[in-house]
């Protein structure tokens, strides 16, 4: 549907330039990594899209089967396929929890969760833009540190995330924040927000979504208008999880490519603005609400001010543009059985890892030998354990047997059977992409379609499965010399960097699992 859309608006538009051979080269590439962006919201919004994502979509190569095509559809993860192109069983970066997160890098002038691409193995397209031209320059911006470091790879470039309040980098990066960072948080938006009201864009009639829904938002605040604490450090708190934390990252980027002169020194640079509200609504509110669609609305009227923008700037025909996402979203299982799908659960499989790590620490001491992440079963103190007489595969085959038994359970597969597995099954492919032999992985652990990992007793949206539904992304090229159009082939987000190495004639410097997207070129 989203294909007839797309053929049909750009059926209306005038005829464009033909496009020329070889392909102009760009001052600027701008990757906009949307947070939880699921393709069909693209669709069924898609009448009422007249800004920026309208712009791609009408004008730009647009993937419709695009996919982050491993098994842990993370943040993290997700974020470092799209310009390593390479899968997190070659990044390194596998999950959340092994993302970005490095007490050797503290933040700089806020308290918080130091970071680093410490984890990151490897190059990225950066490194080798770098290599080719020395003067390039990135810039990267996020409300989320991995949103932001990722993409970049591990060059000590621009790179900036919000934290409480203010954009900051950490020690990998440099030791100061620079003035322009400075005095853009100096007009500190997040707090002088506090008790505004995230209001309908468009007329209540414009929105089908039911909007109070009791299983929202953890049934607090369901209703719009949502008003941001009256107090100015509980608003810069919860300012991420509004739409205007979107429009924040867009113009700290505005302000970075002035401030760092980005496209105006002979060389092309980079711009990766990852945007991570997107996420946080549809973690508290889910992909069928109100909220979201909303949030969509928005995004497409910040991005086309923020496209225009840089087109003043530069000229459009010098910016080549990449929207992408890291990951969808499930649905609340809660609205899955009222539609009928009475086996969407929320699986806690805790006391299964927690009798056996006791019953283990009896047998040999210590404790935690189990570890479960994002169902992923790891026993890093394997050998130590067969060292003491414990029969490591009956213990893991104990284990597999009551995960499977767990109700939203699919299947339990042995890491070590992956690669004799079928190919041809898209679980067993994205698992294949997801873990290496070096991780120490017995189990991984698939929930059945509808059924999300539960966390702590809240009740959110989640993703992280190797789902459609989780996996699924939007991905378009647009700029000068990309050949209009929809592609309907089957492509990856590991395909992104292969593909714009291609286009400014760069050399990755390493074997990628993706490929070249011909498809984008003339
Ligand atoms: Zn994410």
């Amino acid at each position: 549907m989203i294909t007839a859309l797309v053929v049909g608006i750009a059926a209306a538009l005038p005829a464009m330039v033909p496009a020329i051979a070889p392909p102009p080269k760009p001052r600027l590439v701008v990757v906009i990594t949307v947070d939880q962006l699921r393709p069909d919201y693209l669709e069924r919004y898609g009448a009422q899209l007249r800004g920026g994502l309208a712009m791609l979509l009408k004008q730009g190569a647009v993937f419709t089967d695009a996919y982050q095509d491993h098994a842990i559809t993370e943040t993290a993860p997700g974020h470092s396929t799209i310009l390593s192109g390479r899968w997190p069983a070659h990044t390194g970066i596998s999950r959340n929890l092994a993302g970005v997160q490095d007490s050797s890098a503290p933040l700089i002038g806020v308290q918080g969760q130091g970071a680093s691409p410490a984890r990151l193995r490897g190059t990225e397209f950066f490194d080798w833009l770098k290599a080719a031209e020395p003067g390039a320059r990135a810039l990267s911006v996020s409300g989320k540190d991995r949103g932001a470091i990722l993409p970049i790879g591990r060059a000590k470039e621009q790179v900036y995330w919000y934290v409480g309040g203010v954009f900051t980098t950490s020690r990998y990066y440099a030791d100061t924040v620079p003035l322009w960072v400075r005095v853009f948080n100096g007009q500190r938006v997040p707090f002088r927000a506090a008790g505004t009201e995230w209001r309908l864009l468009l007329p209540e009639r414009d929105y089908p979504e039911p909007d109070s829904v009791p299983y929202e938002n953890q049934g607090r605040d369901v209703v719009f208008p949502h008003r941001l604490p009256s107090d100015s450090g509980q608003a810069a708190l919860a300012f991420v999880a509004t739409p205007t934390m979107d429009s924040l990252t867009l113009a700290l980027a505005l302000e970075g490519t002035r401030a760092l002169r980005l496209g105006a020194r002979g060389a092309t640079d980079l711009l990766a603005v990852s945007l991570s509200a997107t996420d946080y609504i549809g973690h508290a509110f889910g992909p069928d609400s109100r909220e979201i669609h909303d949030q969509v609305l928005r995004i497409d009227q910040y991005l086309g001010r923020f496209f225009e923008q840089l087109f003043v700037r530069y000229g459009s025909n010098s910016v080549l543009i990449v929207l992408t996402a890291d990951h969808g979203v499930t649905p609340f299982p809660e609205r899955s059985r009222a539609l009928g799908r009475s086996g969407a659960v929320r699986v806690v499989p805790d006391s299964i890892f927690q009798s056996v790590n006791a019953a283990l620490d009896r047998r040999a001491g210590g404790g935690g030998w189990l570890q479960f992440e994002s169902g992923m079963l790891l026993l890093p103190g394997r050998t130590e354990l067969a060292a003491q007489d414990v029969n490591v595969d009956s213990v893991i085959a104990d284990v597999a047997t009551r995960l499977r038994a767990l109700p939203g359970v699919a299947r339990v597969d042995r890491a070590a059977d992956l690669a004799t597995a079928d190919s041809s099954d898209p679980v067993v492919r994205r698992w294949r992409h997801q873990v290496s032999s070096d991780m120490g992985v017995e189990l991984v652990v698939t929930l059945k379609p509808f059924s999300i990992w539960g966390y702590a007793g809240v009740p959110i949206a989640m993703h992280g499965q190797p789902s459609d539904l989780d996996a699924h992304v939007p991905l378009v090229f647009w700029g000068s010399g990309v050949r209009r159009g929809v592609y309907r082939t089957r492509v990856r987000t590991v395909d992104i960097a292969p593909t714009l190495a291609r286009w400014l004639d760069l050399t990755p410097a390493e074997p990628l699992d993706g490929r070249v997207l011909t498809e984008v070129s003339p």
